[in-house]
C-alpha cells in the first residue's frame, strides 16, 4: 500500500501502478491491541482500500494464486497480470521473537509470569489450560496466542523463498534474485549479525517500502538519488494504564542490534495514538 501510494505520486500516469489485496479493507494492526481490551470499535482501525483508488494506484480484489517472478507475471483469480515491476508483500500465515530484558522487566513489573523457552503443545479442548512440551502448564482467563507462522503458500511456491522459508532479498535494496522483482515487510528474512532475522514490524514494511519505490521511480524516469534500507526503526510497546514505552534503533547494527527502550509514560502513548490518527488520514 505504501509503495502504490508513493509509486503513483511519483510516476507520470501512463504507468500503471496495480494493489492486488484480498481483503475489501486495511486493518491498523498496532491499534489491534486497543481492539482487544475493548477501547477501539473494529471500523475505527480499518479503511476500504478502494479509497486508494483517489490517488490514482488501481485496486484489484482476489486472491494471488500464482507468482511467476522470471516472468513478473501473478495470477489473481484466474486473471493474469504482467508488470515491469513486481513487489511481493503478502505478509505471513502467522515464531515468536525473543523479547529483550527490558521488555522482560516491564512485562513482569506488572506481576504477569514470562516463561522464555517453553514451547505450546496444546491448549486443552476441555478447560482454559495450556500444556507446554517440557511438562509445565498455566490456565488463563484470556489467551492471545501466536502461532509459529511462515511465508504464504503462493510465495513458497513462486521458487522465492530461501532456506530460511522466507523471500531472500538484498538487505539495503530489497531486491529479489529476480529482476525487477522485489520482496519487502513480514514475507522476508534479513538474517543480522546476531543470528536472528529482523524482527517482522510494520515500521521495517513501511521503511523498505520506501526505499523500493523511489529505487523503482529512479529506475523508469532516472530522477533521484539510490534509496537504501538502513535497518533503523522504532516500536510503541503498550504497557496499558494509558502509558507505553518505545523500542528504537538501529537492528543493522553490528555485531547486535543498537536498541534503546524508554520506560513506559503518558506521553508514548499518546504518541501512538497520533502515530494511528496521522496513518489512517495519510493513506487512506
Ligand atoms: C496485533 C498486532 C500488533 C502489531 N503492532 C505493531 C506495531 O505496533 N508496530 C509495528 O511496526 N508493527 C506491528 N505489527 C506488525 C505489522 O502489522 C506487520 O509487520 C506489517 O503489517 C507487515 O506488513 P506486510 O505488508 O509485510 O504484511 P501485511 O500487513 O500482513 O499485508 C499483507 C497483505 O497481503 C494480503 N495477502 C496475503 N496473501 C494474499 C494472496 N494470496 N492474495 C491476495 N492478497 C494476499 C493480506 O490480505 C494482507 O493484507 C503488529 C502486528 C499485529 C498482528
Amino acid at each position: 500500500m505504501v509503495a502504490a501510494t508513493e509509486l503513483r505520486k511519483a510516476l507520470p500516469t501512463r504507468h500503471r501502478v496495480v494493489l492486488v489485496e484480498r481483503e475489501s479493507s486495511s486493518v491498523f494492526a498496532p491499534s489491534l491491541l486497543w481492539l482487544m481490551t475493548g477501547s477501539r470499535p473494529a471500523e475505527q482501525i480499518s479503511r476500504p482500500m478502494t479509497r486508494l483508488e483517489k490517488n490514482g494506484v488501481e485496486v484489484v480484489r482476489g486472491e494471488i494464486e500464482r507468482i511467476d517472478p522470471g516472468k513478473r507475471e501473478i495470477v489473481v483469480s484466474g486473471r493474469t497480470l504482467t508488470g515491469d515491476y513486481l513487489i511481493v508483500a503478502l505478509g505471513a500465515e502467522l515464531a515468536p521473537e525473543a523479547v529483550s530484558q527490558a521488555v522482560r522487566q516491564m512485562v513482569e513489573a506488572k506481576g504477569i509470569a514470562y516463561h522464555p523457552e517453553h514451547q505450546i503443545q496444546e491448549v486443552a479442548g476441555s478447560g482454559p489450560r495450556l500444556k507446554c512440551m517440557n511438562g509445565a502448564g498455566a490456565s488463563f482467563d484470556l489467551l492471545a496466542y501466536v502461532p509459529a507462522h511462515r511465508a504464504p503458500k503462493v510465495v513458497r511456491e513462486s521458487g522465492l523463498v530461501g532456506a530460511s522459508g522466507w523471500v531472500s532479498v538484498d538487505r539495503h535494496t530489497l531486491e529479489t534474485q529476480y529482476d525487477g522483482v522485489y520482496a519487502l515487510g513480514d514475507v522476508v528474512a534479513i538474517p543480522l549479525k546476531l543470528g536472528k532475522p529482523l524482527p517482522k514490524a510494520g515500521v521495517f514494511a513501511h521503511a523498505e517500502a520506501d526505499v523500493v519505490a523511489r529505487n523503482i521511480v529512479r529506475s523508469i524516469t532516472g530522477k533521484g538519488k539510490p534509496a537504501s534500507f538502513d535497518g533503523a526503526g522504532g516500536c510503541f510497546i503498550e504497557t496499558g494504564d494509558g502509558k507505553a514505552g518505545l523500542g528504537k534503533g538501529n537492528f543493522y547494527a553490528e555485531p547486535v542490534p543498537e536498541v534503546k527502550i524508554h520506560p513506559p509514560g503518558r506521553h508514548w502513548h499518546f504518541a501512538k495514538v497520533l502515530f494511528e490518527k496521522r496513518w489512517l488520514k495519510r493513506w487512506f
